[in-house]
């Protein structure tokens, strides 16, 4: 994390504060709150928080949230917290993702009846392809 940020108060005045298991901690200068980040490597970058809301507000469930994405669901639920997300409630779509590489996700769009009925959001996730669908619930 090159500029950590206040999981609190959002403020990016932050100083470092010694290493806790293994782990920087940091002290935000504004609020005095301490907190620590996952060594590098381990950084989850914006990439994965952007995707996981996403899908959060798509209706997946945190634990399937974490199953795709392998984030932990409890991340998930902070990021929640922190942006303030609120899932609308669905009852006539309902979303299904699928996970494809290339040449599948070629090969399922080959198919104009997949198509049918159906909006979709295709998005790239590390090396594949993850497609979310809506159906809508027969009346
Ligand atoms: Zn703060």
């Amino acid at each position: 994390m090159k500029h950590p940020i206040c999981p609190r108060c959002d403020a990016q005045e932050i100083v470092k504060s010694g290493i806790v298991n293994e782990r920087q901690r940091y002290r935000c200068k504004k609020c005095s709150y301490y907190f620590s980040v996952n060594k590098i490597g381990k950084n989850i970058d914006s990439y994965y928080v952007t995707k996981a809301l996403q899908l959060y507000i798509e209706g997946i469930s945190y634990r399937e949230i974490e199953r795709i994405l392998g984030v932990s669901h409890v991340s998930v639920m902070n990021w929640v917290r922190k942006y303030k997300i609120k899932a609308p409630e669905q009852t006539e779509y309902h979303p299904t993702y699928k996970i494809f590489n290339h040449a599948e996700l070629v090969d399922y769009l080959k198919n104009g009846g997949n198509l049918k009925g159906a909006g979709m959001m295709i998005t790239e996730l590390g090396d594949k392809y993850m497609m979310i669908k809506w159906k809508r619930f027969k009346e």
